[in-house]
């Protein structure tokens, strides 16, 4: 099989990871078992002073909506149950503006 029809191969991780905090943590800490423990808050504090959060949130709710499914982890200092809110915000705002500009209410 040749090498490039490997999906495992096609990943090519996005430039802004190399200044991702969590490159230099504990892994698991972004993976807890249970969402509302202390080490769920510890991932979500290690978030709050990386320097790609936007970055990283944007990257985990495009991933989302593409797969339509909600990925495991702790991803731009949100849960998932709050980037799926978040992704539900938007949506509500993206059509809220829509019908601003038709004219409907
Ligand atoms: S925002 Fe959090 S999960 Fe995303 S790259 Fe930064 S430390 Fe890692």
């Amino acid at each position: 099989m040749p090498e490039q029809s490997n999906p495992a191969n096609a990943f090519t991780p996005p430039t802004w990871w190399r200044f991702a905090v969590c490159r230099k943590a504990d892994l698991r800490t972004f993976f807890p078992r249970h969402y509302d423990g202390p080490t769920a808050l510890a991932a979500k504090q290690i978030c709050t002073g990386c320097p790609v959060r936007t970055a990283c949130l944007e990257e985990a709710l495009r991933v989302e909506r593409d797969t339509k499914s909600r990925r495991h982890g702790v991803f731009g200092g949100m849960l998932p149950e709050e980037r799926h809110q978040e992704w539900r915000r938007r949506t509500r705002d993206r059509r809220k503006r829509a019908r601003a500009v038709r004219g409907t209410p």
